[in-house]
Parts: structure tokens; C-alpha cells; sequence
């Protein structure tokens, strides 16, 4: 893995103060392993108390709203969140594009105010199950993806991927290793026919069902920089095992 790896929790919508205690112990996990980017996306009610804390790891934001304020009645604006502290967004996630009907041009509008923010984006992307059985997954993800990049100066640089097949989100199902490194060498070439050669130094995350179990085998594939965890990621014993494996990675 030429990139440091990134390894990112979203917390979804789980948590309350007593799960900071978490946070701690994931915290004290990313002290020991410099060589893993650990960062960890908690409701918004979380955020400011976790960005206070954390001295090892990177604390984000799950959503934003694409304008900067106003009337906007519950929403939350990418510079509020790095206000509260966070440093990343995640935007596009599948969950919010099938629960919230977020369009590729809505997600772009939100990866660019997260960037005007100053903060770093990751853009998610991933296809449905009856688009991978429909032998359309590459060119349905490579769609998204291209109508979800945010095109400002520089976006490259404060940029990551999250690869997440629907399919495999919170399910316990993992595509097959090879079918991830073919995903993540398309999504790397349209990086490329997007940002030219700053489009190599995005690291590209996979996303569903990663465990401590499976996580070596798929921080291994082709391309794969990183994970975007979920379920695994809301205790500290079940995220180490993750990081540990991205530790291997880099300390091998
Ligand atoms: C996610 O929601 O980003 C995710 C990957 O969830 P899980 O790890 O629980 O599949």
C-alpha cells in the first residue's frame, strides 16, 4: 500500500456521551499505530466533544448541507461542522443517497462546500445488487463517480473515495477480492481522467462488512488504501483488529 492508510468509522446514527469512553480506547489504538490514519465520523451531537479529545485520530462529519447557512431548518453547513471541530465530511453515502434521495450533482454541490471549508471529503460511491448481478457495477460506480467529483483547484488533494457496495453494507456480505481491485483500478483511472496525476494520490477506500476477520485480505487488494467501517467501528476492541490489519500493512 503506497498510500498511509486511512482507516474511517462512521458511527452512523449510534452513540450518545456515554460512548465516548469508546472514542478514548480508539484514540489510544491510533497512538500506537502512526503509520494508520484513524479517524472517526460520531453523530453531530458527538463531534465537538470528540474533536476536543482526540489527539491521535481525525474526527469528521457524516453530512453537511451544501449552502453555508440560512433557512434551512435541521440542516448542519460544512462550516459549522469544522467550527465543532471536524476536519472531514463524508458525503454521498449510500444511505443518504437512497434515504434522502441525494443526487450526484447534490453530493458534488456538498464534497465542494466541504473543500471551501477547508476540510477534507470523502465522496462515496457504490452500486446496487441488481446492478452488480445486471454485469453493470463498473460502469454504474464510474458514473457516480464522475457526476459526484468535486471539480475546484486542488480538490485532489483533500480527496478520498469510499468504494461501498450497497449490497455489502451492513450485511455481513463482501464482494470477492479480485471483484474489489477491479472496482478500485476503475475508480482509480477516472481519478486520473479527472485530476491527471494528482488523481493517484487519492486514496480510494472499500466500505461494506469490513471485520477484524476479513480486513487483511481486503486492505490487501488492488488499489484499496483504506476502509470505510461502519458496525465494526463502534468499539474499540472490534475497530483495533481493523487498524491492526492496516498496521501489518505498513510496518511489514
Ligand atoms: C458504512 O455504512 O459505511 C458501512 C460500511 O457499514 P458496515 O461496515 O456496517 O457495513
Amino acid at each position: 500500500m503506497a498510500l498511509r492508510p486511512y482507516i474511517v468509522g462512521n458511527w452512523k446514527m449510534n452513540g450518545t456521551r456515554a460512548a465516548l469512553a469508546e472514542a478514548r480506547g480508539i484514540d489510544r489504538i491510533a497512538q500506537r499505530h502512526p503509520g494508520v490514519e484513524v479517524a472517526m465520523a460520531p453523530p453531530a451531537t458527538l463531534l465537538q466533544a470528540m474533536a476536543h479529545e482526540a489527539t491521535h485520530s481525525v474526527i469528521g462529519a457524516q453530512n453537511c448541507h451544501q449552502e453555508s447557512g440560512g433557512a434551512f431548518t435541521g440542516e448542519i453547513s460544512a462550516p459549522m461542522l469544522a467550527d465543532a471541530g471536524a476536519r472531514f465530511v463524508i458525503v454521498g453515502h449510500s444511505e443518504r443517497r437512497w434515504q434522502h434521495n441525494e443526487s450526484d450533482s447534490l453530493v458534488r454541490a456538498k464534497a465542494e462546500a466541504v473543500l471551501a471549508a477547508r476540510m477534507g471529503v470523502i465522496v462515496c460511491v457504490g452500486e446496487s445488487e441488481e446492478k452488480r448481478q445486471a454485469g453493470l457495477a463498473e460502469a454504474t460506480v464510474t458514473a457516480q463517480l464522475k457526476a459526484s467529483l468535486p471539480l475546484v483547484a486542488d480538490a485532489a488533494a483533500h480527496l478520498s473515495v469510499g468504494y461501498e457496495p450497497v449490497w455489502a453494507i451492513g450485511t455481513g456480505r463482501v464482494p470477492t477480492v479480485q471483484d474489489v481491485g477491479e472496482m478500485h483500478r476503475a475508480i482509480r483511472a477516472v481519478l486520473v481522467e479527472v485530476y491527471g496525476e494528482a488523481g493517484r494520490g487519492v486514496r480510494i477506500l472499500y466500505g461494506g462488512s469490513v471485520t477484524s476477520e476479513n480486513a487483511a485480505q481486503l486492505l490487501a487488494a488492488d488499489e484499496v488504501c483504506g476502509a470505510l467501517v461502519g458496525g465494526a467501528s463502534l468499539t474499540a476492541e472490534r475497530f483495533a483488529g481493523i487498524i491492526m490489519a492496516a498496521a501489518a500493512l505498513v510496518e511489514a
